[in-house]
């Protein structure tokens, strides 16, 4: 519309004719506002620093049933979570780290640490590398074995080779 209306009106002066032509397009970006946030382009993802969380896992629903009433059925699906000794609550983040923390109830009483990345705005914890534990002051790192593939895994149920159970370790940590 304003190009139109640029287009309709003559002067004999080209340099004043350039000067309006500046005119529409600046109103022209003013009319239409900031490039929306569908234009600009998708930012790389921040690199995060690593945290290092100890606390147990825990079922969130439950303890936010305890905490604060919330309207939990006796029969529920956990959905397990850390809560950290400062009191903060994370949800993991479904990984190979974090997936014998999220099905392992062997692992609930435990006090763990956890190395990981927490995303912005959330409580939402990524697990990085392997899980330790620690007990009477000794730190100790948690994973599956195998003894028949004689593999190493951070994922519990059947070995990836073999399909056999494998069995918890925690083997100490110098
Ligand atoms: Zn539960
Ligand atoms: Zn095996």
């Amino acid at each position: 519309m304003l190009i139109k209306l640029r287009a309709k009106i003559r002067f004999p002066d080209s340099g004043l004719e350039l000067q309006w032509a500046r005119i529409c397009l600046l109103l022209l970006m003013f009319v239409s506002g900031p490039a929306s946030a569908a234009d600009t382009p998708a930012q790389p993802a921040p690199s995060l620093l690593t945290v290092e969380v100890r606390g147990r896992i825990v079922c969130l629903s439950e303890e936010m049933r305890q905490s604060y009433g919330a309207n939990v059925p006796e029969k529920h699906a956990h959905d397990y979570g850390l809560k950290a000794n400062d009191g903060k609550y994370y949800s993991l983040v479904r990984t190979a780290s974090s997936e014998a923390l999220l099905t392992d109830t062997n692992l609930l009483s435990r006090t763990l640490i956890l190395k990981g990345r927490v995303f912005p705005k959330t409580q939402l914890l990524e697990v990085v590398g392997n899980v330790h534990t620690v007990r009477d002051g000794k730190v100790y790192e948690l994973f599956y074995y195998c003894d028949i593939c004689a593999i190493k895994s951070s994922i519990p149920g059947p070995c990836m080779c073999c399909r056999e159970p494998v069995h918890l370790v925690e083997e100490s940590v110098k």
